[in-house]
């Protein structure tokens, strides 16, 4: 049955390191992106909120997970989405990057309640380089991730198609990796979202 609620979540707590994170015992969706792809907008989109990752903007927070906890409860179970900090950051110091990488990293490989990955990127680009050691990881480890090709709302439906046959050409075929054309701000693919996140984290019991 397909599940269009918004996935309704409040706001956490924040991380510097993976032993700030709480306990493992709740399965996590973790959200990655460069920033500016619309990684905020895509949060806010899928629990329809105005502001939920505003939090993930606040000076300080950025470099940061920012937690999410979900605020329903399915076969008593819960769930999280995270927020990873954005890549990219044309401000951000030597020190501050390898922090980030850091942090990161340990997320990725050692949360152990971590069920899927949600790569958000602009449709309009093709994959940056990140973006593609990102899917492979995923692919590597058998992870399963969502490549949300955002702001297609900006493309006519031919280009769409084009931007969209051209990451399914590469990845397509690995079973773990689903990719959809989607738009944070005019809700195209929310309801497919919302339902594909809440098969990751309720037939996972982390
Ligand atoms: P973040 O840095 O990845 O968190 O990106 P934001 O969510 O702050 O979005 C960056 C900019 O892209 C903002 O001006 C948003 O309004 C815009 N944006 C985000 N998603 C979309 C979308 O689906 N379509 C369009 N046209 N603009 C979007």
């Amino acid at each position: 049955m397909v599940d269009a609620r918004p996935l309704t979540a409040s706001f956490l707590k924040s991380a510097a390191e993976l032993t700030q994170c709480p306990v493992d015992d709740v399965s996590e969706v973790a959200f990655v992106g460069r920033s500016n792809v619309g990684k905020s907008s895509t949060l806010n989109n899928l629990t329809g909120t105005r502001n939920l990752a505003r939090v993930s903007k606040t000076p300080g927070r950025t470099q940061l997970i920012n937690l999410f906890e979900l605020n329903e409860v399915v076969d008593n179970q819960r769930g999280r989405l995270v927020d990873l900090p954005g890549y990219g950051f044309a401000r951000a110091s030597k020190a501050q990057r390898a922090a980030w990488g850091k942090l990161v990293d340990d997320y990725l490989n050692k949360r152990s309640n971590l069920c899927g990955i949600v790569l958000v990127m602009d449709s309009r680009h093709p994959p940056f380089e990140f973006d593609q050691q990102m899917i492979d990881w995923c692919i590597e480890r058998g992870l399963r991730l969502l490549v949300l090709m955002n702001k297609c709302d900006k493309l006519k439906r031919n280009r769409q198609k084009q931007a969209l046959n051209a990451v399914e050409r590469s990845y397509g075929d690995a079973p773990n990796v689903k990719i959809e054309l989607f738009s944070a701000s005019a809700s195209i693919g929310t309801t497919s979202v919302r339902n594909l996140l809440r098969e990751w984290i309720y037939s996972d019991s982390a």
